[in-house]
Parts: structure tokens; sequence; C-alpha cells
């Protein structure tokens, strides 16, 4: 699944390309994603200016002249979507359900499993849409950091790692980078939110942010191939500590990472580095 550093890679790797572009077509070869394409949505589109491509958790927004009658395209890749720029004259492929013509390039979405989002939100104000509104605060800003974090916490009792993964609290970790961050924090992920100090929690914001970045960094090396490439969606590759390293050598002490299921998702950690 396309995590955040993916779709931050997919935005940086579009910026070259596409703000200061106008869609020429909209093709649609599928009448539903997660949700149904909206009637008369190309015709809607066609011949608006990309001003500029924003995210918002796992959200690629695109704005499209917002302030001068137009509005937003919303696209999340779901469980399997992934984006191209393509030459005219590529073959479309089995799942290529979407594609955004431009006068020198084409935008295509292929989504295997169709649990991707392209909804249009018509005019200024895209921070109101109600997938966008119930977000909670970006990992990387500046107003993400450990006295915030603590400060949110002090009521919750449930464990520290299903809370990081709550998309209403903190967008865009999903369980590869809660597991490795609580291991950097030496933090245990099953331990209650709301019993952990100050400092730790300014130990774990850094190690969040550290490892979302080294994974964009990894992803941002290749972006041409990303965007470009008939692969599938990449997932990049972080040098796990713990990360579905059941069984193997704690990386700082030696002893087995034990795994245990939280909140239905599998979580990896030390026992000794971890509390
Ligand atoms: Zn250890």
């Amino acid at each position: 699944m396309p995590e955040l550093p993916e779709v931050e890679v997919s935005r940086q790797g579009l910026l070259p390309y596409l703000p200061g572009q106008r869609i020429v077509n909209a093709i649609f070869r599928t009448p539903k994603l997660r949700h149904v394409i909206q009637a008369g949505l190309s015709t809607r589109i066609s011949g608006l200016r990309v001003d500029a491509i924003a995210r918002r958790g796992k959200y690629l927004l695109f704005d499209c002249e917002s302030r001068h009658g137009g509005g937003w395209l919303i696209l999340h890749l779901g469980m399997s979507g992934s984006l191209r720029l393509v030459g005219p004259a590529t073959p479309v492929q089995k799942h290529d359900h979407v594609d955004l013509v431009f006068a020198h390039t084409t935008l295509r979405f292929r989504d295997p499993r169709r649990f991707g989002t392209l909804l249009w939100h018509e005019g200024d104000g895209v921070e109101q849409h109600p997938l966008i509104a119930v977000l909670g605060i970006e990992p990387l800003s500046p107003e993400f950091d450990g006295d915030w974090l603590y400060a949110q916490t002090r009521r919750r009792s449930a464990p520290i790692k299903p809370l990081l993964m709550d998309s209403h609290l903190v967008v865009g970790i999903g369980n590869i980078y809660a597991s490795e961050s609580l291991f950097l924090a030496g933090i245990s992920p099953l331990r209650a939110a709301n019993r952990i100090s100050r400092e730790r929690y300014r130990r774990l914001v850094p190690a969040i942010q550290t490892t979302l970045e080294t994974s964009i960094a990894a992803g941002g090396s290749s972006v041409r191939d990303y965007v470009h490439s008939d692969g599938g969606a990449g997932c990049f590759q972080l040098s796990c500590a713990v990360y579905d390293r059941c069984g193997e050598p704690c990386p700082a002490c030696g002893r087995p990472v034990r795994s245990v299921r939280q909140a239905g998702r599998s979580t990896f950690y030390c026992r000794m580095c971890q509390r």
C-alpha cells in the first residue's frame, strides 16, 4: 500500500512537469473507483490549468485554478494505485483507469484494486472537504513536536503505537514507520500514551520525522523512474531495525525481536530496548 513517503515522492516527481500545464482532456475507463466518478467531471476540468500540487496526508491535491473559477482534484492512491507520466502512444494496460491528458504528457492512474479516490472539489477551500477536514496534524510540519504530542496524549490510555497510526490525530504514520520510530526512541509500543513523559515524546517525534524523511529521500533519488516506469508503485526499502524481523537479533542488544498483534496489525519491537 502506498504510504506517505511514496505519495510525497509522487508529488515531487510531478512538480517539474505539471504545474502551469492545462488539462486538455480527462479520460475515465471505469465508472467507479472507491467512489463513483462524478458525472461531467471530464468536461468540468478540461481546459483548467494545474497551478500547484499539494499533499495532505496521503491525498494529492491538484489546484486547478481554484481561486479563479476552478477547483481542486483530490486523488488518493488507495491500496494499489500508482501514477505515471506517459507519452501519447503508450498502450493502455488493463488497470489504467484514468488519464489526465496534457499538451506534452499524460498523467496515467493505474489502480488494480480500484480503492483509489478521485474527487472534484468546486472552488477554493479544499481543507473544508469532508475527507480532508477530518485529518490530523502533518507529521513533517513544524507544529508537530514532542510538546504537542505530549499535550494531546494526557487523557489517552490507549497504547502509543495504534494511536500513532490514528489519522485523526496525526496523518501518514503507517505500520512500518510507527514500529521503527518507537524502536529508535526506545519506547514500548504497548505503553499507554498517557504514561510516556514529555522528554520521551521529544525523542519520539524526531524519530518519526527521521524515519519518514529517510524513506522520502530513498525514493527521491529515483523520482524519474518512479513516475515514468512501467513497474508498480515502489515501496521504498527502509533498512528496518525491527519491522518484519520477528526472531532476528535486535540490532542494539542482540536479543530476538518480538511480534505482537495490536489493533489487528503486527507490531515488532525489542522487549529489552523499548520500555
Ligand atoms: Zn534490543
